[in-house]
């Protein structure tokens, strides 16, 4: 059985099933579950929030929203404070030369932004941390909050065949991890002074795995990391670059089990993925 017939049997759709619009046909943004799209102004605006997050939200929002996506340092006390008691500089620079103990022990102490109060776990992620593959989602459902790992239940199931059909598992060879590291309770959209007071953990377990490539899941992770109001319609099929890696867009695997008719976009998105990979891979 090919690759790709595999693959669609994981998905549980037929290998003669035929797309309704020729691949790389732009889609709305109401391709993805119906939540308004959220994405990042400026750099500048983000550091804005880290230093006085409830400023940032009072005045100008850092996003918008859109139509209907070494040795470790020890942990810095200024990490764990709320932000508005550290500059922006001190915050951002301490996490950006943490190893991954220091990461992981700030991430679960952090009470940076408000979701710190409703949480069970912080999800700071999970996987092989010098792996060549990097996956990216949104923030933790209701399992992975009560788990504090990524991806768990049913979508996570479907993540882990998608994985698997390309010789990849978590835990092993991939590393996995969310824009936000704490659950938005039930499950609301994040507030974009959230991902602004978490995307420092996000960057620097990014330059600690150094991936060669990173697949990004759902369109508001691929908005937020490539901040960006694009359709994930549109962002699909081409390769996109954070902090100088590729990046490749895909949708999140809880939407694929809602949406037979984009699971085989799915296939070709990791097929773009595994491309992107050996390119690299062959250019080290
Ligand atoms: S979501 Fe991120 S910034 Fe907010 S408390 Fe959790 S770890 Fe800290």
């Amino acid at each position: 059985m090919s690759r790709r017939a595999q693959f669609l049997e994981v998905l549980g759709i037929p290998t003669e099933w035929v797309p309704r619009k020729p691949m790389g046909a732009p889609q709305d943004a109401a391709a993805e579950p119906d939540r308004p799209a959220v994405v990042l102004a400026e750099s500048e605006a983000i550091a804005e929030s880290v230093l006085a997050p409830e400023a940032a939200e009072a005045q100008a929002p850092v996003a918008v929203a859109l139509v209907p996506e070494l040795e470790d340092p020890a942990p810095s006390p200024s990490i764990a404070e709320p932000a508005r008691t550290a500059s922006v500089p001190d915050r951002e620079a301490a996490i950006a030369t943490m190893g991954w103990p220091a990461l992981d022990a700030a991430v679960a102490a952090c009470t940076a932004c408000g979701l710190c109060e409703t949480r069970t776990n912080t999800v700071f992620g999970v996987g092989d941390r010098e792996a060549e593959w990097m996956l990216v989602g949104e923030a933790p459902g209701e399992n992975e909050d009560l788990q504090g790992e990524p991806f768990v239940g049913q979508a996570g199931k479907l993540l882990d065949n998608m994985l698997g059909s390309l010789g990849l598992a978590r835990g092993r060879n991939v590393f996995i991890a969310n824009v936000l590291k704490c659950r938005p309770p039930g499950n609301r959209n994040p507030e974009p002074a959230e991902v602004a007071q978490c995307e420092p953990f996000l960057k620097r377990q990014i330059a600690l795995v150094r991936p060669r490539v990173i697949v990004v899941l759902g369109r508001f992770a691929a908005q937020s990391l490539l901040r960006t109001a694009t359709p994930i319609g549109k962002l699909r099929g081409t390769v996109h670059s954070y902090e100088g890696i590729p990046v490749v867009v895909t949708y999140h695997p809880a939407y694929l089990l809602r949406t037979l008719t984009d699971k085989a976009r799915a296939w070709e998105d990791l097929c773009l993925a595994r491309e992107v990979h050996d390119r690299a891979g062959a250019q080290a």
